[in-house]
Protein backbone atom coordinates (compact mmCIF):
# COMPACT_ATOMS: atom_id res chain seq x y z
CA UNK A 1 0.00 0.00 0.00
CA UNK A 2 1.73 3.32 -1.03
CA UNK A 3 2.04 5.98 2.25
CA UNK A 4 -0.46 7.75 1.00
CA UNK A 5 -3.41 5.67 1.28
CA UNK A 6 -1.52 4.14 4.65
CA UNK A 7 -1.97 7.51 5.40
CA UNK A 8 -5.63 8.51 5.17
CA UNK A 9 -7.22 5.47 5.69
CA UNK A 10 -8.76 5.55 9.04
CA UNK A 11 -6.57 3.94 11.47
CA UNK A 12 -9.11 0.79 12.48
CA UNK A 13 -9.23 -0.13 9.20
CA UNK A 14 -5.44 -0.83 9.12
CA UNK A 15 -5.85 -4.58 10.37
CA UNK A 16 -9.16 -5.75 8.99
CA UNK A 17 -9.09 -7.56 5.28
CA UNK A 18 -12.20 -7.84 3.01
CA UNK A 19 -14.47 -10.45 3.97
CA UNK A 20 -14.00 -14.05 2.52
CA UNK A 21 -17.65 -14.47 1.04
CA UNK A 22 -18.40 -17.53 -0.60
CA UNK A 23 -18.14 -15.75 -3.77
CA UNK A 24 -14.65 -14.53 -3.57
CA UNK A 25 -12.91 -17.26 -2.30
CA UNK A 26 -13.96 -19.13 -5.11
CA UNK A 27 -15.21 -17.98 -8.84
CA UNK A 28 -14.90 -21.04 -10.75
CA UNK A 29 -16.85 -24.55 -10.13
CA UNK A 30 -20.02 -25.83 -11.67
CA UNK A 31 -21.99 -27.13 -8.68
CA UNK A 32 -21.94 -24.37 -5.68
CA UNK A 33 -22.94 -25.96 -2.41
CA UNK A 34 -21.25 -23.15 -0.51
CA UNK A 35 -23.48 -19.99 -0.02
CA UNK A 36 -27.07 -21.72 1.04
CA UNK A 37 -28.28 -20.04 -2.15
CA UNK A 38 -31.68 -22.18 -3.54
CA UNK A 39 -30.63 -24.25 -6.57
CA UNK A 40 -33.86 -22.71 -8.31
CA UNK A 41 -33.85 -19.84 -10.96
CA UNK A 42 -37.19 -18.80 -11.30
CA UNK A 43 -37.88 -16.42 -14.43
CA UNK A 44 -39.35 -12.69 -14.03
CA UNK A 45 -40.33 -9.93 -16.38
CA UNK A 46 -39.61 -6.34 -15.90
CA UNK A 47 -41.01 -3.20 -17.06
CA UNK A 48 -38.74 -0.78 -18.37
CA UNK A 49 -40.62 2.40 -18.84
CA UNK A 50 -39.81 4.16 -15.17
CA UNK A 51 -35.97 3.36 -15.86
CA UNK A 52 -35.53 7.16 -16.66
CA UNK A 53 -36.49 7.82 -12.92
CA UNK A 54 -35.25 7.24 -9.14
CA UNK A 55 -36.82 4.57 -7.41
CA UNK A 56 -39.03 5.05 -4.47
CA UNK A 57 -36.61 4.92 -1.29
CA UNK A 58 -39.17 2.22 0.16
CA UNK A 59 -40.99 1.10 -2.58
CA UNK A 60 -44.40 0.55 -1.83
CA UNK A 61 -45.52 -2.01 -3.33
CA UNK A 62 -42.55 -4.35 -1.97
CA UNK A 63 -43.25 -2.91 1.82
CA UNK A 64 -46.99 -3.95 1.25
CA UNK A 65 -46.65 -7.03 -0.24
CA UNK A 66 -43.76 -7.98 2.49
CA UNK A 67 -45.94 -6.95 5.67
CA UNK A 68 -48.81 -9.02 4.39
CA UNK A 69 -46.65 -12.14 4.21
CA UNK A 70 -45.33 -11.72 7.78
CA UNK A 71 -48.38 -9.89 9.19
CA UNK A 72 -47.13 -6.47 10.37
CA UNK A 73 -48.06 -3.25 9.83
CA UNK A 74 -45.59 -1.00 6.59
CA UNK A 75 -44.86 0.83 9.60
CA UNK A 76 -42.68 -2.17 10.70
CA UNK A 77 -40.77 -3.09 7.91
CA UNK A 78 -37.60 -1.33 5.88
CA UNK A 79 -36.48 -3.16 2.50
CA UNK A 80 -32.97 -2.93 2.47
CA UNK A 81 -30.01 -3.95 -0.19
CA UNK A 82 -30.05 -7.79 1.31
CA UNK A 83 -30.05 -8.66 5.22
CA UNK A 84 -26.07 -7.38 5.30
CA UNK A 85 -27.55 -3.92 4.49
CA UNK A 86 -29.71 -4.20 7.55
CA UNK A 87 -26.88 -5.41 9.89
CA UNK A 88 -25.01 -2.51 9.03
CA UNK A 89 -27.89 0.06 9.29
CA UNK A 90 -28.53 -0.61 12.72
CA UNK A 91 -24.55 -0.96 13.78
CA UNK A 92 -24.52 2.83 12.30
CA UNK A 93 -27.84 3.92 13.60
CA UNK A 94 -27.67 2.34 17.25
CA UNK A 95 -23.64 2.02 17.88
CA UNK A 96 -21.04 5.19 18.47
CA UNK A 97 -17.79 4.78 16.67
CA UNK A 98 -14.98 3.98 19.39
CA UNK A 99 -17.00 3.83 22.19
CA UNK A 100 -20.35 1.40 21.64
CA UNK A 101 -20.41 -2.29 21.91
CA UNK A 102 -22.40 -5.00 19.95
CA UNK A 103 -22.52 -9.00 21.39
CA UNK A 104 -22.49 -12.03 18.93
CA UNK A 105 -22.64 -15.70 19.86
CA UNK A 106 -20.61 -17.64 17.61
CA UNK A 107 -20.15 -19.79 16.18
CA UNK A 108 -22.16 -17.56 14.19
CA UNK A 109 -22.62 -15.17 10.79
CA UNK A 110 -19.84 -13.43 10.19
CA UNK A 111 -21.26 -10.06 9.10
CA UNK A 112 -22.29 -8.72 12.29
CA UNK A 113 -18.12 -8.91 13.72
CA UNK A 114 -17.59 -7.32 10.34
CA UNK A 115 -20.37 -4.37 10.32
CA UNK A 116 -18.74 -3.90 13.87
CA UNK A 117 -15.41 -3.85 13.29
CA UNK A 118 -15.54 -1.59 9.77
CA UNK A 119 -17.06 1.11 12.02
CA UNK A 120 -14.79 1.08 14.66
CA UNK A 121 -17.39 -0.87 17.62
CA UNK A 122 -16.38 -3.24 20.00
CA UNK A 123 -17.47 -6.90 19.44
CA UNK A 124 -18.03 -8.91 23.04
CA UNK A 125 -18.45 -12.83 22.37
CA UNK A 126 -20.83 -14.82 24.78
CA UNK A 127 -20.22 -18.73 22.68
CA UNK A 128 -23.09 -20.90 22.33
CA UNK A 129 -23.11 -24.11 24.65
CA UNK A 130 -21.87 -27.25 23.40
CA UNK A 131 -25.65 -27.68 22.33
CA UNK A 132 -25.38 -24.44 20.35
CA UNK A 133 -28.43 -22.91 22.62
CA UNK A 134 -27.66 -19.68 24.21
CA UNK A 135 -25.73 -19.10 26.84
CA UNK A 136 -27.75 -16.82 28.73
CA UNK A 137 -25.84 -16.26 31.98
CA UNK A 138 -22.93 -15.33 30.17
CA UNK A 139 -25.10 -12.78 27.85
CA UNK A 140 -26.92 -11.32 30.56
CA UNK A 141 -23.45 -10.33 31.80
CA UNK A 142 -23.36 -7.47 29.28
CA UNK A 143 -26.73 -6.09 30.12
CA UNK A 144 -24.65 -1.84 30.45
CA UNK A 145 -22.26 -2.54 27.91
CA UNK A 146 -23.91 -3.98 24.51
CA UNK A 147 -26.39 -1.76 22.11
CA UNK A 148 -26.46 -4.18 20.07
CA UNK A 149 -27.07 -8.34 20.34
CA UNK A 150 -27.29 -10.57 17.26
CA UNK A 151 -28.37 -14.10 17.31
CA UNK A 152 -29.08 -15.99 14.63
CA UNK A 153 -31.85 -18.51 14.46
CA UNK A 154 -32.16 -20.84 12.37
CA UNK A 155 -28.33 -19.81 12.91
CA UNK A 156 -25.89 -20.23 10.21
CA UNK A 157 -23.35 -22.64 10.02
CA UNK A 158 -24.99 -24.53 13.53
CA UNK A 159 -28.86 -25.06 11.62
CA UNK A 160 -29.70 -24.92 14.89
CA UNK A 161 -32.75 -23.00 16.32
CA UNK A 162 -32.95 -20.71 19.73
CA UNK A 163 -35.82 -21.88 21.53
CA UNK A 164 -38.01 -19.18 22.57
CA UNK A 165 -38.13 -18.86 25.85
CA UNK A 166 -34.44 -18.34 25.49
CA UNK A 167 -35.26 -15.84 22.99
CA UNK A 168 -37.64 -14.00 25.52
CA UNK A 169 -35.64 -13.84 28.57
CA UNK A 170 -32.87 -12.17 26.23
CA UNK A 171 -35.41 -9.84 25.11
CA UNK A 172 -36.56 -9.07 28.08
CA UNK A 173 -33.42 -8.57 29.91
CA UNK A 174 -32.20 -6.19 27.90
CA UNK A 175 -35.70 -4.62 27.40
CA UNK A 176 -33.97 -0.79 28.44
CA UNK A 177 -30.56 -0.88 27.96
CA UNK A 178 -30.02 -2.87 23.45
CA UNK A 179 -31.91 -3.97 21.11
CA UNK A 180 -32.03 -7.73 20.46
CA UNK A 181 -31.64 -8.44 16.56
CA UNK A 182 -32.65 -11.59 15.51
CA UNK A 183 -31.22 -12.98 12.07
CA UNK A 184 -34.12 -14.98 10.52
CA UNK A 185 -32.46 -15.63 7.07
CA UNK A 186 -33.70 -18.96 7.32
CA UNK A 187 -37.25 -18.89 8.79
CA UNK A 188 -38.53 -20.39 6.07
CA UNK A 189 -37.38 -23.46 6.95
CA UNK A 190 -38.30 -23.30 10.81
CA UNK A 191 -41.37 -21.40 10.28
CA UNK A 192 -42.71 -22.73 13.51
CA UNK A 193 -39.80 -20.81 15.49
CA UNK A 194 -40.10 -17.23 13.67
CA UNK A 195 -40.19 -14.43 16.24
CA UNK A 196 -42.73 -11.73 14.14
CA UNK A 197 -45.15 -12.30 16.67
CA UNK A 198 -43.40 -11.14 19.32
CA UNK A 199 -42.31 -7.70 17.99
CA UNK A 200 -45.73 -6.09 19.07
CA UNK A 201 -45.01 -6.86 22.67
CA UNK A 202 -41.00 -6.14 22.86
CA UNK A 203 -40.29 -2.68 21.28
CA UNK A 204 -36.48 -3.98 21.64
CA UNK A 205 -36.68 -6.59 19.04
CA UNK A 206 -35.68 -6.35 15.46
CA UNK A 207 -35.81 -9.26 13.30
CA UNK A 208 -33.37 -9.84 10.01
CA UNK A 209 -35.24 -11.61 6.72
CA UNK A 210 -33.36 -11.99 3.29
CA UNK A 211 -34.96 -13.10 -0.26
CA UNK A 212 -31.90 -14.46 -0.65
CA UNK A 213 -32.27 -18.00 0.76
CA UNK A 214 -35.66 -19.65 0.08
CA UNK A 215 -36.70 -17.17 -2.35
CA UNK A 216 -34.29 -17.89 -4.56
CA UNK A 217 -32.81 -14.68 -4.67
CA UNK A 218 -29.42 -14.10 -3.78
CA UNK A 219 -28.55 -11.93 -6.71
CA UNK A 220 -31.13 -9.29 -6.11
CA UNK A 221 -29.78 -8.36 -2.82
CA UNK A 222 -33.19 -7.32 -1.13
CA UNK A 223 -33.52 -8.14 2.31
CA UNK A 224 -36.18 -6.97 5.39
CA UNK A 225 -35.78 -5.57 8.94
CA UNK A 226 -38.83 -5.80 11.04
CA UNK A 227 -39.03 -3.53 14.02
CA UNK A 228 -40.95 -0.90 15.97
CA UNK A 229 -42.13 2.19 13.91
CA UNK A 230 -39.87 3.69 15.79
CA UNK A 231 -36.71 1.67 15.20
CA UNK A 232 -37.78 1.59 11.92
CA UNK A 233 -38.22 5.51 11.63
CA UNK A 234 -34.65 6.26 13.08
CA UNK A 235 -33.12 3.55 10.34
CA UNK A 236 -34.66 5.69 7.67
CA UNK A 237 -32.43 8.89 8.70
CA UNK A 238 -29.33 6.51 7.78
CA UNK A 239 -30.19 4.02 4.91
CA UNK A 240 -29.14 5.60 1.06
CA UNK A 241 -32.01 7.70 -0.62
CA UNK A 242 -32.42 4.85 -3.23
CA UNK A 243 -31.12 1.59 -1.46
CA UNK A 244 -33.57 -0.67 -4.23
CA UNK A 245 -32.83 -0.36 -7.55
CA UNK A 246 -36.37 -0.23 -9.52
CA UNK A 247 -35.97 -3.55 -11.29
CA UNK A 248 -34.81 -5.00 -7.97
CA UNK A 249 -38.24 -3.57 -6.72
CA UNK A 250 -40.35 -4.95 -9.49
CA UNK A 251 -38.47 -8.35 -9.05
CA UNK A 252 -39.48 -8.66 -5.41
CA UNK A 253 -42.64 -7.44 -5.24
CA UNK A 254 -43.59 -10.08 -7.51
CA UNK A 255 -41.11 -12.67 -5.59
CA UNK A 256 -43.79 -11.57 -2.77
CA UNK A 257 -46.92 -11.75 -4.34
CA UNK A 258 -49.25 -14.85 -3.62
CA UNK A 259 -48.01 -16.96 -6.54
CA UNK A 260 -44.37 -16.04 -5.83
CA UNK A 261 -45.16 -17.19 -2.06
CA UNK A 262 -46.51 -20.51 -3.39
CA UNK A 263 -43.91 -21.30 -5.58
CA UNK A 264 -41.32 -20.50 -2.68
CA UNK A 265 -43.34 -23.27 -0.59
CA UNK A 266 -43.21 -25.24 -3.18
CA UNK A 267 -39.54 -25.27 -3.39
CA UNK A 268 -39.24 -25.19 0.36
CA UNK A 269 -40.76 -28.42 0.42
CA UNK A 270 -38.43 -29.72 -2.61
CA UNK A 271 -35.06 -28.79 -0.44
CA UNK A 272 -36.70 -30.64 2.70
CA UNK A 273 -36.79 -33.64 0.57
CA UNK A 274 -33.60 -33.21 -0.82
CA UNK A 275 -31.92 -32.52 2.50
CA UNK A 276 -33.17 -35.77 4.22
CA UNK A 277 -31.90 -37.99 1.47
CA UNK A 278 -28.70 -36.39 1.81
CA UNK A 279 -28.91 -36.03 5.63
CA UNK A 280 -29.28 -39.87 5.82
CA UNK A 281 -26.39 -40.86 3.00
CA UNK A 282 -24.13 -38.95 5.07
CA UNK A 283 -25.03 -40.50 8.19
CA UNK A 284 -23.80 -43.99 6.23
CA UNK A 285 -20.27 -42.67 6.27
CA UNK A 286 -18.62 -43.85 9.50
CA UNK A 287 -15.91 -40.91 8.82
CA UNK A 288 -18.61 -38.35 9.28
CA UNK A 289 -20.54 -37.02 11.88
CA UNK A 290 -23.67 -34.16 11.18
CA UNK A 291 -23.09 -31.27 13.81
CA UNK A 292 -25.40 -29.34 15.02
CA UNK A 293 -29.23 -29.79 13.69
CA UNK A 294 -30.83 -28.92 9.95
CA UNK A 295 -33.19 -26.25 10.36
CA UNK A 296 -32.24 -24.26 7.23
CA UNK A 297 -30.84 -25.22 3.96
CA UNK A 298 -27.82 -26.62 4.74
CA UNK A 299 -26.03 -29.62 6.60
CA UNK A 300 -22.48 -29.36 9.00
CA UNK A 301 -20.97 -32.06 9.27
CA UNK A 302 -17.59 -32.66 11.08
CA UNK A 303 -14.52 -35.11 9.29
CA UNK A 304 -10.93 -35.48 10.56
CA UNK A 305 -9.76 -35.37 6.53
CA UNK A 306 -11.54 -32.26 6.24
CA UNK A 307 -8.61 -30.75 4.12
CA UNK A 308 -8.08 -33.81 2.14
CA UNK A 309 -12.01 -33.49 1.33
CA UNK A 310 -12.07 -30.31 0.58
CA UNK A 311 -9.61 -30.28 -1.19
CA UNK A 312 -10.92 -33.05 -3.70
CA UNK A 313 -14.42 -31.79 -4.06
CA UNK A 314 -12.91 -28.52 -4.82
CA UNK A 315 -10.71 -29.53 -7.36
CA UNK A 316 -13.84 -31.43 -9.05
CA UNK A 317 -15.69 -28.16 -9.38
CA UNK A 318 -17.73 -28.64 -6.07
CA UNK A 319 -17.79 -25.72 -3.65
CA UNK A 320 -18.24 -26.35 -0.24
CA UNK A 321 -17.84 -24.45 2.79
CA UNK A 322 -15.09 -25.12 5.45
CA UNK A 323 -16.38 -23.77 8.73
CA UNK A 324 -13.14 -25.33 10.74
CA UNK A 325 -12.01 -21.45 12.16
CA UNK A 326 -15.13 -20.94 13.93
CA UNK A 327 -15.16 -21.23 17.71
CA UNK A 328 -16.04 -25.08 17.99
CA UNK A 329 -16.24 -26.00 15.11
CA UNK A 330 -13.10 -27.71 14.25
CA UNK A 331 -13.07 -30.02 11.24
CA UNK A 332 -16.80 -29.04 10.37
CA UNK A 333 -17.69 -28.76 6.56
CA UNK A 334 -20.74 -27.20 5.63
CA UNK A 335 -22.60 -28.06 2.47
CA UNK A 336 -25.93 -25.97 1.05
CA UNK A 337 -28.38 -28.07 0.01
CA UNK A 338 -28.92 -28.16 -3.71
CA UNK A 339 -30.69 -29.71 -6.82
CA UNK A 340 -30.97 -33.62 -6.70
CA UNK A 341 -28.65 -34.12 -9.59
CA UNK A 342 -26.39 -31.59 -7.39
CA UNK A 343 -26.84 -33.45 -4.35
CA UNK A 344 -26.28 -37.01 -6.01
CA UNK A 345 -22.80 -35.71 -7.71
CA UNK A 346 -22.08 -34.81 -4.23
CA UNK A 347 -22.76 -37.73 -2.39
CA UNK A 348 -20.80 -39.73 -5.36
CA UNK A 349 -17.54 -37.74 -5.05
CA UNK A 350 -17.75 -37.97 -1.05
CA UNK A 351 -18.02 -41.64 -1.33
CA UNK A 352 -15.69 -42.46 -3.96
CA UNK A 353 -13.08 -40.04 -1.83
CA UNK A 354 -13.79 -42.56 1.25
CA UNK A 355 -13.45 -45.49 -1.25
CA UNK A 356 -9.72 -43.84 -2.20
CA UNK A 357 -8.49 -43.38 1.09
CA UNK A 358 -9.58 -46.95 2.17
CA UNK A 359 -7.43 -48.57 -0.42
CA UNK A 360 -4.33 -46.26 0.58
CA UNK A 361 -4.50 -47.07 4.38
C1 LIG B 1 -27.15 -15.30 3.90
C2 LIG B 1 -27.33 -14.65 5.22
C3 LIG B 1 -27.59 -13.29 5.33
C4 LIG B 1 -27.45 -12.36 4.16
O1 LIG B 1 -28.58 -12.09 3.55
P1 LIG B 1 -28.55 -11.07 2.29
O2 LIG B 1 -29.96 -10.67 2.26
O3 LIG B 1 -28.11 -11.89 1.12
O4 LIG B 1 -27.61 -9.96 2.61
C5 LIG B 1 -27.86 -12.76 6.58
N1 LIG B 1 -27.82 -13.53 7.67
C6 LIG B 1 -27.54 -14.84 7.59
C7 LIG B 1 -27.50 -15.64 8.83
C8 LIG B 1 -27.26 -15.44 6.37
O5 LIG B 1 -26.90 -16.72 6.32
Amino acid sequence: MSDLIQKLASKHLATLKPYESARRLFSGGQDWLNANESPFSNDYDIDSSRFNRYPACQPEQVIGNYSDYVGLNAEQVLVTRGADEGIELLVRTFCTSGESNVLICPPTYGMYAISAETHNIGIKTAPLLEDFSLDIEKIKSFKDSVNLVFICSPNNPTGTSIDQHQLLEVITWFKDSALVVIDEAYIEFDLKNGCSGLLEKHQNLVILRTLSKAFALAGLRCGFTLADASIIQTLLKVIAPYPIAEPVAQIAAKALNSKGIETMNKQVQCLETEKALLKKALMQIPDIELVGNDKANFILFRCKQKQALMDCLVSQGMLIRDQSKQQSLKNCLRISIGSNEQNQRLLAKIASFFEKQESTL
